[in-house]
């Protein structure tokens, strides 16, 4: 018993170590990610489910380092967020999807919006709407083609400078979403707080909605809690034709998933901005 009680340990400080030199190795990569060029901006169509029409845009990071290969977001953006380094790469990517509007303007594919995420911290920053003003104009990109999604961790650390700043967004034509929505403590506090135009609805919510009950009142509650609160509600990871369905019955405003596409690069989504806009 000894014996299995020390090899289980000495497995557990390699597993540490491992992890640790995992995290070193990110972080490390990470300082020059920008310089070297390894972000891109990917695009997930939006959907309206009335009409079927292609509306927006989510942006979603990727990361494809010589190194480490490609990294997920949802492992490295925490990771940026402990070292410090998130406000650069949110920068970069605010700027990426404002020239990008931009070029869809020129073109004349039509005002596309696109909601970019937000991670915890660059709140943190005073300068946050600043730099978002800042950006529209420099790009000339419109403010109604900017959306931008924050969660509940996003304004966590200083919900009343959070408001605030979210406010001055608002006020300046900037839309808001409540990613997640459903998944943290406190969201209905969140949405008396908080100026809010869009709420949604959490894929795991999604996931069962046509066999599980419980999930289905979930979402159906939050469609029309969304609804009563005048606000757009989007239903995100939709990956089959029932749950399409389902939720275009019961009031869903818009869709997001790989039932209708997986995230693109600028130049996929750009061919499918040239296409009728449906799909
Ligand atoms: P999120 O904001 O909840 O984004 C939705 C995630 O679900 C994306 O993963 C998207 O690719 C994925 N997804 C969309 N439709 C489907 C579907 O039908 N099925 C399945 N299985 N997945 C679907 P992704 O791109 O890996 O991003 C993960 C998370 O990383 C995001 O979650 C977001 O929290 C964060 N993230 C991504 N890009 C950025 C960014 O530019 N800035 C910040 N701060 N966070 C980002
Ligand atoms: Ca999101
Ligand atoms: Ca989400
Ligand atoms: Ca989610």
């Amino acid at each position: 018993a000894k014996e299995t009680g020390r090899d289980h340990y000495a497995f557990f400080t390699e597993r540490m170590d491992a992890e640790i030199r995992d995290k070193l190795a990110i972080q490390a990569q990470l300082r020059g990610a920008i310089a070297r060029d390894e972000f891109e901006v990917h695009y997930q169509p939006q959907m309206c489910l009335r009409t079927g029409e292609l509306l927006g845009a989510e942006a979603l990071l990727r990361w494809d380092n010589p190194v480490l290969g490609k990294v997920p977001p949802n492992r490295f953006i925490p990771l940026a967020e402990e070292y410090g380094m998130v406000t650069a790469i949110g920068e970069w990517v605010l700027e990426s999807v404002c020239a990008q509007i931009k070029l869809w303007h020129d073109e004349g594919l039509g005002d596309i919006k696109v909601a970019v995420n937000l991670s915890a911290g660059q709140f943190g920053h005073d300068n946050t709407v600043a730099f978002v003003e800042a950006t529209l104009r420099r790009f000339g990109v419109a403010p109604a083609n900017l959306g931008l999604e924050i969660t509940e961790g996003t304004v966590m650390g200083d919900p009343d400078k959070a408001v605030a700043a979210l406010k001055c967004l608002k006020d300046i034509g900037v839309s808001i979403s409540l990613d997640d929505f459903g998944t943290g403590y406190s969201s209905l506090g969140y949405l008396k707080r908080f100026p809010i135009d869009v709420l949604k609805i959490d894929k795991s919510f999604v996931d069962d909605v046509t066999t599980n009950a419980n999930d289905a009142a979930i979402a159906l509650s939050v469609i029309s809690l969304a609804h009563n609160l005048n606000l757009r509600v989007i239903a995100e990871g939709v990956e089959t034709r029932a749950q399409v369905d389902f939720l275009a019955e019961r009031g869903c405003d818009e869709m997001q998933g790989y039932y209708f596409s997986r995230p693109l690069a600028a130049p996929a989504f750009t061919a499918l901005l040239r296409q009728p806009r449906k799909l």
